[in-house]
C-alpha cells in the first residue's frame, strides 16, 4: 500500500536528506533482503542499494532480479564495498533510515573463517554503523540472528531463549561454530557503536528462514529445506528448530522501522518443529519426495518465544502455507530435480 502525500508529509518532517521515506538496504539482492526491499518499494520508499561489483544490475546475475519488482524505478543503485566506508558513505547520505542486512552466509564450511566471515560481518557492520553516524541517519535496522542467542554452555532455565540472551563467542570458537561467531561479535560491535555514537538500533534476530526466493542462486537456509526434499542424506539430527517465513522477516524489519517504540533486540520465530515432525508434514503434503530416513538424538531442544514482537503488531502465516510456497519455488528454480 502506497502513503498519501500527506502521510509522506509527516513522515518526511525534520528527517534528515530526502526524508523517512528514503532508506538504504545493504546486501539488497540477497533472499531475505530481497523481500525487505519488495515490501519497501511497494509503501512508496526510494531504496538505496550499494552493490559489492557493479553500479548497474544488468548482466548481474545475483541481483538482476531487483529490477522485475514493482516500483523498481525508486531504487539508487551504488557501487560500494561494505568493507569501504567511503564508498558505504556515499549509498547510506540522504537517507533517514538504513536496513543492515548484508552479512556472509556461507553454503558450507569456509577454508579461512576469521577472514572470510568473521572480518566481514564485524567490520561491514561497524563501516555501516560509522557512516550512518555521520550521514545522520535516523534509525538503523540490524538483521541480527538466533546464532547470537543461543549458542552457549550454559542455557537458561527450561532452555527458554529470549532477547536477554547471548551466544557465548569463546564456546563458539572452540565449537568451530563460526557463523555465529561473526553474527555474535557483529551484533555486539553495533551496539557498542550505538552507544558511542549516539545512534538509534534496533535489531531483529530471525530463526531458519523458509519461504519462496526471489533471487536467483540458492541461499543457505533454503538448501537446507531443498536437501530434506531431496533426501541428500539418509540420516539426520532429530533437532528442534525455529523457522520462520522469510516473508514475515521482512515485515518485521519494516515494523521496527515505522513504530517509533520500537526498541532493543527481537528474537522473531514462528514456529519449534523437531525435523521428524517437520518431514511428516512434508511427507503428508509430498509424499513423492525422497526425505531422510533416520534421525540421530540432538542437544538441540531450544524454546524461543518472539512474544516481544508479537506485541509490537507482529503476525506469522502458518508453517504449512511457508513450505507450499517454499516448494513451488524450488520447483520453479529447478532445485528439485
Ligand atoms: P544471503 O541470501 O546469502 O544474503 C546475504 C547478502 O549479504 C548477499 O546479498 C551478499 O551479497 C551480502 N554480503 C555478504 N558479504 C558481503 C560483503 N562483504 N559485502 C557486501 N555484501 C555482502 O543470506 P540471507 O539468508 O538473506 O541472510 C541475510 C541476513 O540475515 C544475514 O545477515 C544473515 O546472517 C541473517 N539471517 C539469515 C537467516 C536465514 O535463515 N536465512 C536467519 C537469521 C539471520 P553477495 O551475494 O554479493 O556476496
Amino acid at each position: 500500500m502506497e502513503y498519501t502525500p500527506k502521510e509522506v508529509a509527516v513522515m518526511s518532517g525534520g528527517a534528515v536528506g530526502g526524508g523517512r521515506l528514503v532508506v538504504c538496504v545493504t546486501g539488497a539482492g540477497g533472499y531475505i533482503a530481497s523481500w525487505l526491499v519488495k515490501i519497501l518499494l511497494s509503501k512508496g520508499y526510494t531504496v538505496h542499494v550499494p552493490l559489492q561489483v557493479t553500479s548497474s544490475l544488468a548482466g548481474d546475475k545475483k541481483n538482476e532480479h531487483l529490477k522485475n519488482l514493482e516500483n523498481s524505478e525508486k531504487l539508487v543503485l551504488f557501487k560500494a564495498d561494505l568493507l569501504n566506508y567511503g564508498e558505504l558513505y556515499s549509498a547510506i547520505v540522504g537517507c533517514s533510515g538504513v536496513f543492515h542486512v548484508a552479512s556472509p552466509v556461507p553454503l558450507g564450511s569456509v577454508p579461512n573463517p576469521e577472514k572470510e566471515l568473521v572480518e566481514p560481518a564485524v567490520d561491514g557492520t561497524l563501516n555501516v554503523l560509522k557512516a550512518s553516524a555521520d550521514a545522520e541517519v535516523k534509525k538503523i535496522v540490524f538483521v541480527s540472528s538466533t546464532a547470537a542467542i543461543f549458542v552457549t554452555p550454559n542455557p537458561p532455565e527450561n532452555n527458554f531463549y529470549d532477547e536477554e540472551c547471548w551466544s557465548d563467542t569463546e564456546y563458539c570458537r572452540v565449537t568451530e561454530n563460526w557463523y555465529c561467531v561473526s553474527k555474535t561479535l557483529a551484533e555486539k560491535r553495533a551496539w557498542e557503536c550505538a552507544k558511542e555514537r549516539g545512534l538509534e538500533l534496533v535489531t531483529v534476530c530471525p530463526t531458519l528462514n523458509l519461504g519462496p526466493m526471489l533471487q536467483n542462486p540458492v541461499n543457505a537456509s533454503s538448501l537446507f529445506l531443498v536437501k530434506l526434499l531431496r533426501g541428500d542424506k539418509d540420516t539426520v539430527p532429530n533437532a528442534v528448530r525455529g523457522i520462520v517465513d522469510v516473508r514475515d522477516v521482512a515485515e518485521a524489519l519494516v515494523l521496527v522501522y515505522e513504530k517509533q517504540e520500537a526498541s532493543g533486540r527481537y528474537l522473531c520465530s514462528a514456529h519449534c518443529v523437531r525435523t521428524c515432525e517437520l518431514v511428516d508434514i512434508l511427507k503428508r503434503m509430498y509424499p513423492n519426495y525422497k526425505y531422510p530416513k533416520e534421525y540421530t538424538a540432538s542437544s538441540h531442544d531450544d524454546c524461543l518465544s518472539s512474544k516481544k514482537l508479537q506485541n509490537l503488531g507482529w503476525h506469522f502465516r502458518p508453517l504449512e502455507e511457508t513450505l507450499a510456497d517454499s516448494v513451488e519455488s524450488f520447483r520453479g528454480h529447478g532445485l528439485l530435480e
